[in-house]
């Protein structure tokens, strides 16, 4: 069996939608007893196929984890913990909302085994926090961190969100002095998109928003790089800051293209192909590499783990080309860069001045993070190329 090192744990339940939420989430916690009962059942299905892993990292996200009974993730880390290796240092990451956090269930979540906490900050700016329909104010946020730390969790992240339209860059320089001024360990800077299906994509359809320019958003990003890295936050993948020694590792498996389980409503998995048998999957012929996912109905997936079956809703299998290009694709994201060996795009790439060699890896220059996309492009398009030859 090929290491899995990882498990992404996923709860569905949020107070309401926010108005830009494509993520696998309802409104309410209706189910929610059922759907953690539903949940620990596949873990221990996971568990008993994947017998020989030990977890490095585990991630409970959503959704809002804070929503649910802070008891149910109790019972969840247990089984966990009943049924896999779990590494005595591991990094058990859950994320948190500011309007379902409270220092009494911060401390829960602490005894469950949770030491780390992403918190949905998202903005200090009032105008903001509700055009993206955030149910808590700036006041709740800050508090939201104190609260988690006084409990004893002492690494806690912010994701915070800009190129919002309400957002200023004065403005945004004010909600990243405010979010450093709280002192998290890390923090995540995205940058709004407009997905197909939300609130958000239906206004713009309608020409009642306007999406910010692309020049706004990077400007922006570049206001999030500055401010952080003065702050003593630096930055180690394009949207992610942190202090020394607080870099998450959970997702750093992930910009690795490392392999990982996945349980939950909505969740994606990424297994050997050796190993694809173990959660009831075939791996097609030539892959190195399969990943599957759940399907998003709540009440699917819970008859599905009562009958006892793994709610497996496809999959695909990533030979070895595609996966070069996975690796690329996500791994160009870090700062440090990575293993790329010399092609003609690398070489022109690092005329251009958008690449540059560093100790033996390959990483993308601030020119380069700017036109990320297609300086992945052309380098995968080069590794294709070269796996044609093969
Ligand atoms: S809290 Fe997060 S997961 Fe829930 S609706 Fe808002 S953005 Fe989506």
């Amino acid at each position: 069996m090929a290491m899995i090192r990882s498990l992404y744990l996923h709860i569905p339940f949020c107070e309401r939608k926010c108005e830009y939420c494509d993520f696998v989430s309802v409104a309410g916690d209706r189910d929610s007893a059922a759907y953690m009962d539903a949940l620990c059942s596949e873990v221990r299905l996971l568990g008993a196929a994947f017998a020989d892993s030990q977890l490095d990292t585990i991630f409970i996200g959503g959704g809002t984890p804070s929503l649910v009974d802070p008891c149910g993730i109790g019972r969840l880390l247990q089984t966990v913990h009943e049924v896999f290796v779990v590494a005595a240092d591991a990094e058990i990451t859950m994320e948190a909302n500011p309007s379902s956090t409270s220092r009494e269930r911060a401390a829960q979540w602490r005894a469950a085994g949770v030491n780390r906490v992403s918190l949905g900050v998202q903005s200090l700016h009032r105008a903001t926090l509700r055009f993206l329909g955030r149910v808590h104010d700036a006041g709740r946020a800050l508090a939201a961190i104190d609260e988690v730390r006084s409990a004893g969790i002492a690494n806690v992240s912010c994701d915070l969100i800009y190129a919002v339209p309400t957002l200023a860059d004065d403005e945004w320089r004010r909600t990243l002095a405010g979010a450093v001024a709280a002192g998290p360990d890390h923090i995540s800077c995205y940058e709004l998109t407009v997905e197909p299906g939300t609130p958000l994509h239906t206004s713009v359809r309608r020409g009642l928003t306007s999406p910010v320019d692309e020049d706004v958003a990077l400007a922006q990003h570049r206001i999030a790089v500055e401010t952080l890295s003065d702050a003593g936050y630096s930055q180690y993948e394009v949207s992610n800051f942190a202090r020394p020694g607080h870099r998450c590792r959970h997702n750093l498996a992930y910009w690795h293209n490392e392999l990982y389980l996945a349980a939950g409503v909505g969740a994606h998995g990424h297994v050997a192909a050796e190993d694809a048998s173990r959660v009831g999957v075939a791996a097609p012929a030539g892959a190195v590499a399969v990943r599957y996912w759940h399907g998003r109905g709540i009440g699917f997936y819970i008859d599905s783990l009562r009958r006892g079956e793994l709610p497996i809703a496809g999959w695909e299998g990533v030979d070895a080309p595609g996966h070069e290009s996975e690796r690329l694709l996500v791994g160009l994201r870090l700062t440090d860069g990575i293993r790329v060996g010399d092609s003609p795009a690398a070489t022109d790439l690092a005329r251009a001045g958008l690449v540059e060699r560093h100790g033996g890896l390959l990483r993308v220059t601030t020119a380069g993070e700017n036109v990320l996309n297609s300086v992945v492009e052309r380098l995968t398009a080069d590794a294709a190329q070269e796996a044609c030859y093969a």
